[in-house]
C-alpha cells in the first residue's frame, strides 16, 4: 500500500483513498477539453488558408506532433513563448506544403482565434470541483499565465479552482520539474505531502508529483491500459470522492 503523505487506507483491491488540504487540478486534458479545441482549431485555419487541402484530415495529429518539442524548446529557456508559436507554424506549412507566412504572430492569432472559440470544459469539471470545494484548491497548468486564466474564466471555474500556476509564477518551473510542485503547494501554503495533483498526464501529474512527496491521481478519461502502479486512477472527476476522503 503506498504511503505517500497524508493517511492512506485501502477503499478496495485497486483503489487507496488518501486524506488531503489542498488539490490542484491540471488544467488542458482535465478542466478544458484542449485537444478538441486545438483539433477544431487548426483544421479550420488551414480550411481556410488553404481550401479543401488533400490532408486536411491529418492537420490535427500533425498539430498535436509539433506542440511538446515546441513547448518544450519555451519551458526549457531556449525560445520565448512567442516565438514557439512562430515556429510550430513555419513546421506546420512546411509539412503541409503551404508558404510560409511573411507574418507569422498574424498567422498564429488567427490560429488562437479559432483556439478560443473552441474552449470548453469537460462535462464533468464542473461537478468534480465541487466535489471537493472543501480544500484549498488551484490550477497547476504549463501554459502561458494570461491564456490559461482565460482558459479557466471560459469555462465558468473561475473563482472556484483557487489560483492559476503557471511557471511564470512559479519561478520559470513547469511540469515536471520538481520546483513546479514544490512552488505550487507553497502558494497553496501548504507541504507537499498535504496536496494531491489531479491530471492526465502520467509524467506530469502523476510520477513529477510523488517525486516531490505530493499526492497523485490519474485521470484516466480515455480508459487507456496499463496505468502507472500504485496509484489512484479514475475516469471522471466525478469520480474523486472514490480516491479523496473529503
Ligand atoms: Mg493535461
Amino acid at each position: 500500500m503506498p504511503r505517500r503523505g497524508g493517511h492512506w487506507s485501502r477503499w478496495s483491491s485497486r483503489q487507496t483513498v488518501g486524506v488531503y488540504k489542498g488539490l490542484l487540478f491540471d488544467l488542458d486534458g482535465t478542466l478544458l477539453d484542449h485537444r478538441a479545441a486545438a483539433n477544431a482549431a487548426i483544421t479550420a485555419w488551414l480550411e481556410a488558408r488553404a481550401p479543401g487541402h488533400p490532408r486536411l484530415a491529418e492537420a490535427a495529429a500533425s498539430w498535436e506532433a509539433l506542440e511538446e518539442p515546441h513547448l518544450a524548446a519555451w519551458h526549457a529557456g531556449e525560445c520565448t513563448w512567442q516565438e514557439q508559436r512562430r515556429r510550430r507554424i513555419v513546421a506546420f506549412c512546411r509539412e503541409f506544403g503551404l508558404d510560409v507566412p511573411g507574418d507569422l504572430d498574424t498567422a498564429f492569432a488567427s490560429f488562437a482565434a479559432h483556439y478560443r472559440r473552441n474552449w470548453a470544459p469537460y462535462p464533468d469539471a464542473a461537478a468534480g470541483v465541487a466535489t471537493v470545494r472543501g480544500l484549498r484548491l488551484g490550477v497547476l497548468t504549463n501554459g502561458g499565465q494570461t491564456m490559461q486564466e482565460a482558459k479557466v474564466r471560459a469555462i465558468g471555474l473561475e473563482g472556484l479552482v483557487g489560483p492559476v500556476l503557471t511557471g511564470e509564477v512559479l519561478g520559470g518551473h513547469y511540469k515536471p520539474s520538481p520546483g513546479a510542485y514544490t512552488g505550487a503547494a507553497e502558494a497553496l501554503g501548504l507541504a507537499p505531502e498535504e496536496v494531491v495533483l489531479v491530471g492526465d498526464d502520467i509524467a506530469k501529474d502523476v510520477l513529477g508529483p510523488a517525486a516531490v512527496g505530493m499526492g497523485a491521481v490519474w485521470l484516466d478519461r480515455h480508459a487507456a491500459q496499463p496505468g502507472p502502479d500504485g496509484f489512484p486512477r479514475i475516469t471522471s472527476l466525478t469520480e474523486l470522492s472514490l480516491v479523496i476522503r473529503l
